[in-house]
């Protein structure tokens, strides 16, 4: 990868030490248009534009990553992730502060409930750098701190309370931008209670502050396992030898790292940058695990492209490239209802005989199924260890005697309610 802080003045008398010291990338970062200046070239008119986009979402660069940017491409799919834009300012009336709803689903200040078994925990509203696509611009960047140690306890406690709870997973912000004291004690913490089976930290910081991830880190992570780190890697030109190297040290800690990429227009919305991506995520033992749909956050629409295009990539990777690098698509419905998957069709007819496929050549293929089609449950006694189980969606039509789920606005149902209102049922 080509390097371009040689060219920028700017870091020419850093020293490698302090380089490499993420509390000096800290200090550091890029958080006005005039340390901007020095980096990047760009007219009066767009330096009027950035100006007006950083209004709605604080700037912030790291050193490390604005060496990154080309430095005379405003197009650069790095820089566009980091630089503000003038279209952020555009609002549009589908987008909203908190599209998915992470504030109605939430108890308690940076806590949101919204699956079963798992929460969100929101420890920091500190990045290391704001992304510019950021879906939680509504809160990330607000204070550029840590949540008070008073939220975060009282986040634990509501965990703590809540049995049904066995995953955790710790986000921004990024976590990483806390001291290893902090996030240790919400990891010990975590740990204490003894019904949580994992823990989950989402973090951009391999991606944007390599540095961070130090030896000390990971010997501290690594006390609290089973931890799994998902990171946040968009293009490929972000996989450096110092994000390698951060990567290799949290998989060397015994962490799985996975990646959660977001589709963006002009950036990775094309299936062979997608490809080149996850094929270098493999490379360096980071697995794709989903690939988001980008939001209805208020103005970014400049960086969404339609669901379509996420289906085509997926079609364009599934079977060509190893199942391993293909992460799974998902729009996060608008509104609280999670991540539902979508993607190309696979299964193009089906009797009680046979199911016909077609694969990703677009060869027909037929698989037979077995004649005696019945299912038995053995009492095996596993299902009991899931306890007070509520059944949810179609598993409330495949295990109870309720023949359909119907939404509350119904007409119909509506229809019948006032007819029986009126004696004619
Ligand atoms: C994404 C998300 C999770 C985790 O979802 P998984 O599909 O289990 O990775 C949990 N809670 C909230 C609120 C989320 O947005
Ligand atoms: S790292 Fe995550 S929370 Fe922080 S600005 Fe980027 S997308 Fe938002």
């Amino acid at each position: 990868m080509r390097r371009h802080y040689q060219k920028t003045s700017l870091y020419k008398n850093v020293t490698p030490e302090d380089w490499n010291d993420w509390k000096w990338q800290m200090a550091n970062r890029i958080t006005s248009i005039e340390d901007l200046e020095q980096v990047l070239s760009f007219s009066p008119d767009e330096r009027q534009d950035i100006n007006r986009g950083l209004q709605r979402l604080r700037m912030a660069i790291t050193p490390y990553y604005a060496t990154l940017m080309k430095p005379d491409d405003p197009d650069c799919p790095l820089r566009r992730q980091a630089v503000p834009n003038i279209l952020e300012t555009r609002i549009k009336n589908s987008e909203s502060r908190d599209p998915l709803h992470e504030e109605k689903d939430s108890p308690l200040p940076g806590l949101t409930h919204r699956y079963p078994d798992r929460v969100l925990l929101l420890v920091t509203d500190q990045c290391s750098m704001y992304c510019r696509h950021c879906t939680r611009r509504r809160f990330a960047g607000q204070t550029d701190q840590a949540l008070s140690i008073n939220k975060i306890k009282m986040g634990l406690n509501y965990i703590k309370q809540h049995k049904e709870i066995r995953d955790v997973l710790i986000s921004g912000g990024d976590p990483f931008c806390l001291p290893d004291q902090r996030l240790e004690f919400i990891l010990s913490s975590l740990k204490d209670i003894k019904h949580l089976e994992i823990l989950r930290i989402g973090t951009r910081t391999p991606v944007v502050m390599p540095q961070r991830i130090t030896e000390e880190l990971c010997t501290m992570l690594k006390r609290y396992q089973p931890l799994y780190i998902n990171t946040h890697f968009n293009h490929p030109t972000e996989i450096t030898a110092e994000a390698e190297l951060a990567c290799a040290r949290l998989v060397d800690a015994g962490i799985p790292l996975g990646n959660q990429s977001v589709l963006l227009k002009g950036i990775n919305d094309c299936p062979y940058i997608m490809k080149k991506l996850v094929q270098r995520l493999l490379q360096i033992r980071v697995r794709p695990y989903y690939l988001y749909q980008c939001d209805l956050s208020e103005g970014i629409e400049h960086f969404r492209t339609p669901v379509s295009r996420g289906i085509e990539i997926i079609e364009m990777l599934r079977g060509h490239t190893s199942g391993l690098a293909v992460p799974t698509f998902v729009v996060d419905a608008p509104g609280g209802g999670g991540k539902i998957p979508v993607g190309p069709q696979y299964q193009i007819s089906n009797s009680s005989e046979k199911t016909i496929l077609r694969n990703y050549e677009g060869v027909i293929c037929t698989y037979t199924e077995p004649e005696d089609k019945s299912h038995t449950c053995r009492n095996c006694g596993i299902c009991e260890d899931f306890p007070e189980y509520e059944y949810r969606g179609l598993e409330q039509l495949y295990r109870e005697e309720r023949i359909a789920l119907i939404p509350k606005s119904n007409v119909r149902m509506k229809r019948r309610a006032m007819n029986n209102e009126f004696g004619q049922a």
